[in-house]
């Protein structure tokens, strides 16, 4: 990937995310314990604190620091799930992904996610908006930077009538229900971003 892409796709991931925290804690204020923005701001913003490193190495060498880096300083349940999904996309994407690749690549990353987490779709969590995502991606076809996000929103938004199974939201049992689940939210938050920058990019 050029650099100057690689710099739009990863600061747009980061300030799009600090850009939403508060919207991010105030999911996680209903169904889960109110961290969910103050930890993805503070992972990205020290992504953001390197993307001019990270613009300059291999696509391979900057989705593994930037997993690294979510690991090291998101905490919670999401910090380890994100470190997964970035440091798996790192191993299993070529250099200048394909679509049909790119799909490939996110599913291996959904896979570990799943192991990760002990979880599968249908439990309200970000699966649920990375595995729709993930599918339409596979599927291909036309418009796709401008597709994904839509799907993601919707995806985000089918999360509210389920019962959470897994992660904190998942104590409240039924109480659950007819909130948004947070790491859903970001997942949609980090496609449209994504999506958004390499949009601009390939115009
Ligand atoms: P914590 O729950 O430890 O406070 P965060 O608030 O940062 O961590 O992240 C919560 C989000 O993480 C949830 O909204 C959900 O999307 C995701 N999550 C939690 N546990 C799991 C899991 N086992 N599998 C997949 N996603 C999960
Ligand atoms: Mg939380």
């Amino acid at each position: 990937m050029r650099p100057a892409t690689q710099h739009a796709l990863i600061a747009a991931m980061a300030t799009t995310i600090i850009a939403h925290a508060d919207e991010l804690t105030a999911l996680d204020q209903a169904i889960g314990d109110g961290d969910h923005g103050l930890n993805m701001r503070r992972g990205f913003e020290a992504v953001l604190s390197d993307v001019d490193a990270l613009a300059g190495q291999p696509l391979r060498d900057a989705l593994m620091n930037l997993g690294t880096t979510l690991v090291m300083k998101v905490g919670g349940a999401s910090g380890p799930l994100y470190g997964t999904l970035f440091m798996t996309l790192a191993k299993e994407l070529p250099a200048e992904p394909t679509v049909a690749e790119a799909a490939t690549a996110l599913d291996k990353a959904i896979t570990a996610v799943k192991a990760r987490g002990k979880s599968e779709p249908g439990q309200k969590t970000m699966l649920d908006v990375l595995i729709p995502v993930q599918q339409v991606l596979a599927h291909g076809g036309s418009d796709l930077l401008r597709r994904l996000p839509l799907v993601a929103e919707e995806a985000a938004q089918a999360t509210v009538p389920m019962h959470a199974i897994r992660g904190r939201a998942s104590f409240l049992g039924a109480r659950s229900v007819g909130h948004m689940d947070p790491g859903a939210r970001s997942s949609a938050v980090l496609v449209a971003a994504a999506c958004s920058a390499l949009e601009g990019a390939c115009l």
